[in-house]
This record gives C-alpha cells, sequence and structure tokens, in this order.
C-alpha cells in the first residue's frame, strides 16, 4: 500500500503544499516524476527546458537518496504510466499540485478518473500561485481584465492573510518511500544536453529595482522565470519576501498571476485575439521579413541585438522583448501568434500565460494592452534604454556606427501601422 506524489512544475522538495500533504499520509509516498510523451514528441533532442528539468530532478534524486529513498522517473504517455502504476502497486492515493493550462487540465482530468475508477483516491492543490482565478474577482464573481484594480484586489486579500503560509517538509521526510530506483539518463529518455543553461536567479539587486529593471546592460534582474516555471522556487517564499523588499517587483510577480487567470478564465486567448475586434486587421505575414526578425538581422540594433540573445541563451531582456515584440506586429505587420510560437520554442522561461499575454499586450490585441496607435521607435528605446550601446555590441559582434540598413524605415512602418490597424478594428 502506498502513496504517490507526482512531480510535475513544483521540482523542489521544499515548501511544496501537494508533497508536505503527501507526507501526512498513512502509507509511504513514492515520489514520481513522468516524462510525456505528448509534451516531448514536438521537442528538439537538445531541448534546454527538458535539460534544466533532468538537472532539476537529478538533485532532488540526489537529496531522496540522503534520507534512503528516490525518486520514480517514467516517460511514455501519462495514462499508460499510471495504467502500469496501478498494476504494479497497490496505490490508495496520489497527491499532486494543480497545474492551470489547458493541456494540464484536460491530462489531469483524464488521470483523476483513471484512478477513481481503480478506487484510488486522488487530492490536488494550490501550489502555482498565491490566488488562484477564483479567489481574485470582480465584485461580480467575473474575472478582472484590466491589470491595476486586480492587483489592488489581490494586495487587500494578500495583507488579510499576512503572512502566507510556507510549508515545511523536511520534519516529514521519513513518510518517503524506501527505495533505490535506477534514475534513467537523459539519452534514455531520448535527449541530449543542451548547451544553453538555466542561470541562477538572483535577488540581490532587488532593491533597486525600479531603477534597474529597464536597462538590459545592466542585466540584475531576478533570472526568476524559468525557476517560477518549473518550480524550483517556491512563489509563496518569493512574495513574502518581495512584500517586505520592493513594491514594483511584487507588482510582476502579480502581473504573473494576472495572465495566469486571463488564460484560465479565457483560454481562447492561446489562439486567438482577446478583443474580436480585432480580428480583421489585414497583416503582410510576409515569411522573409518573419526570417530576418528570427535572425536578429532586422538593420535595427536593439532588435536585433534581442534576438540573438533569445537565439543564443534562450533568454532577453523585458525592455527589450517589449521592443522585438511590437516590432514585429507593427513595423513589419506580422500577426502575434508567429511571435509567440518562436518565443514559445526559445525560451528557457516559456510560460503560456505570461507568453500569450505579453504578446497580446504588445499587439494591442490582448486585455489591458498598449494602444494601437502606440508604436514604440526602436532607435529611440535603444536611446533611452542602451545609450552607451553596451548591450547592442554585446550581441552584435559586428556592431559599429554604420551597423546594417534598417530593413523598414520607422516613419513609414509606423503610419502603414497605424491605418492598417485603423481599417481592421471594428468599432
Ligand atoms: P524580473 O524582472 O526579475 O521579474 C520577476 C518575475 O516577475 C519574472 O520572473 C516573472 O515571473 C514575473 N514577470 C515579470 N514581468 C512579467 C510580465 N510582463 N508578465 C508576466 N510576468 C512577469 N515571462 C515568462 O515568464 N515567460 C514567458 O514566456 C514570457 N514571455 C514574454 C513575451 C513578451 C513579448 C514579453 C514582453 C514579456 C514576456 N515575459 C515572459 C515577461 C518578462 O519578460 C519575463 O518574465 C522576464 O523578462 C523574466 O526575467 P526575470 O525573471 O529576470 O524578470
Amino acid at each position: 500500500e502506498v502513496t504517490f506524489f507526482w512531480f510535475r512544475r513544483d521540482l523542489r522538495l521544499d515548501d511544496n503544499v501537494g508533497l508536505f500533504q503527501a507526507l501526512q499520509s498513512n502509507y509511504p509516498v513514492i515520489p514520481l516524476f513522468v516524462f510525456d510523451d505528448l509534451i516531448l514528441d514536438s521537442l528538439p533532442k537538445n531541448d534546454s527546458r527538458v535539460s534544466f528539468i533532468y538537472d532539476s530532478l537529478s538533485e532532488i534524486n540526489d537529496k531522496l537518496h540522503e534520507i534512503g529513498s528516490s525518486l520514480l522517473v517514467k516517460k511514455g504517455k501519462t495514462a499508460a504510466v499510471w495504467e502500469s502504476l496501478i498494476e504494479e502497486y497497490d496505490v490508495k492515493e496520489v497527491f499532486f499540485n494543480k497545474d492551470y493550462e489547458p493541456y494540464a487540465i484536460e491530462r489531469d482530468t483524464v488521470i483523476c478518473e483513471l484512478l477513481e475508477v481503480n478506487k484510488t483516491v486522488s487530492y490536488s492543490f494550490k501550489d502555482q500561485v498565491i490566488f488562484e482565478e477564483k479567489e481574485i474577482t470582480k465584485a461580480d464573481g467575473l474575472a478582472y481584465t484590466i491589470y491595476t484594480p486586480y492587483k489592488n484586489k489581490w494586495l487587500d486579500k494578500y495583507r488579510s492573510k499576512l503572512p502566507v503560509e510556507e510549508f515545511d517538509t523536511k520534519a516529514r521526510f521519513f513518510s518517503f518511500y524506501k527505495s533505490d530506483f535506477i534514475f534513467p539518463s537523459l539519452e534514455a529518455i531520448g535527449f541530449e544536453k543542451s548547451i544553453i543553461k538555466v542561470k541562477p536567479h538572483n535577488l540581490k539587486f532587488v532593491v533597486d529595482y525600479q531603477d534597474i529593471r529597464d536597462f538590459p546592460a545592466i542585466d540584475k534582474t531576478s533570472y526568476l522565470s524559468p525557476h517560477l516555471r518549473f518550480g524550483t522556487v517556491s512563489i509563496r517564499k518569493l512574495v513574502n519576501w518581495a512584500f517586505r523588499k520592493n513594491d514594483v517587483f511584487l507588482s510582476e510577480l502579480i502581473w504573473r498571476e494576472f495572465f495566469m487567470q486571463i488564460l484560465f478564465s479565457f483560454p481562447k486567448v492561446v489562439t486567438n485575439n482577446f478583443k474580436p475586434a480585432y480580428d480583421g486587421i489585414q497583416w503582410r505575414n510576409d515569411e522573409d521579413d518573419f526570417k530576418r526578425w528570427c535572425s536578429g538581422t532586422t538593420g535595427y540594433p536593439m532588435v536585433d541585438a534581442g534576438m540573438r540573445q533569445l537565439n543564443e541563451t534562450g533568454y532577453m531582456h523585458n525592455r527589450v522583448r517589449m521592443v522585438v515584440a511590437s516590432f514585429l506586429c507593427k513595423h513589419l505587420l506580422i500577426q502575434w501568434q508567429w511571435g509567440e510560437a518562436y518565443f514559445a520554442e526559445k525560451l528557457l522561461d516559456y510560460e503560456m500565460s505570461a507568453n500569450v499575454g505579453n504578446w497580446q499586450w504588445a499587439a494591442g490585441t490582448g486585455c489591458d494592452a498598449a494602444p494601437y496607435f502606440r508604436v514604440f521607435n526602436p532607435e529611440i528605446q535603444q536611446k533611452k534604454f542602451d545609450k552607451d550601446g553596451a548591450y547592442i555590441r554585446k550581441w552584435i559582434k559586428e556592431f559599429d556606427l554604420g551597423y546594417g540598413k534598417p530593413m523598414v524605415e520607422h516613419a513609414m512602418a509606423r503610419d502603414r501601422a497605424i491605418a492598417t490597424y485603423k481599417a481592421g478594428i471594428v468599432k
């Protein structure tokens, strides 16, 4: 008789709600991770996110070894994996943390039904966010679509709960199932090590966050995004800390939850404009232009540096993400879905809710988005945020004063974008 704890995007042993609850169970707890074929099959063999997940699991496994336990790692279609686990073990209970993305919700519904048929009880918990979508709503119970009132309500609720509870799992580690499962190699899972690595996160500079965050050459933002994506840090610990240290930084963590609740409440935003009034815009969608944008050869240094940083490291500074996204949608009139998909393939911190939300923000099609007539001028952005060109020179090795010829002239592109949007938006 055993209990399972199913790790997914919560790859840590400490302050993990579902794990904490599993360890209170009456049965020994087998920690499990499933490499899901339905997700992996579409990824390149050297995918950097898979490498990061693998390394994080390996760390968890090492810690489990210290207490005589180990991580059970499986690969396959999730339902088939669970079917075979149920055959092999007398599974009494399964614990996991909730995942709010559309695919995950569908998968978990199938697995919970399968478990129920086999008389296994499943329990799911909130772990990934401070507040779930239904906890912060307007007075009429509907989801907020504007950030500021959402944030105010979020903060009121947070203050009333201070400090948010953290979950000390260590005291119950003796409840782990004693085991020595074989930890597979990355190759056995069908992948190889990526040369692109996740940087450690760093909160040292967050005290001055509001003064430095917009300058890509300073590069002192927290680098938390991939860690939050895969749960190698706990959002509760982080928010409890941010609340005491820096409001502006805390606001960014609230943006993360804002976009998560938008995705949950309006799942169509993954592919469709949040505002249907923008559906009639006649995008140019020129494939050669798109290739130049992807490869960082548009002739605009700020755009090219950003795309090269993304291609080389799997990361791009937030200010530059805004510039390249605006450039794609407005200067090139390429629909945001193309850029969103390219980011999804490349970003180490790819998070569906944040990526879709921010792309739709840049395109003007999203909730609480940038107005359509606001067209970033990439040269002015460069003058404001990379005055001495340190960021640009770091990513464009051949950069000099005569660098490239812009693929579109700014004034023309700006007028064209505004006219095209105006003509396409249904009033
Ligand atoms: P910090 O500035 O230190 O911020 C701390 C944390 O706050 C981040 O890790 C993130 O969790 C959250 N955060 C900050 N800004 C935002 C924001 N605008 N929206 C939502 N959450 C935010 N972020 C992702 O995590 N995944 C994505 O796929 C993603 N795609 C983006 C696409 C575009 C076009 C744009 C403009 C932004 C995107 N962002 C995305 C938001 C932001 O750029 C990154 O979260 C940030 O650059 C990550 O670096 P950091 O952790 O050092 O950020």
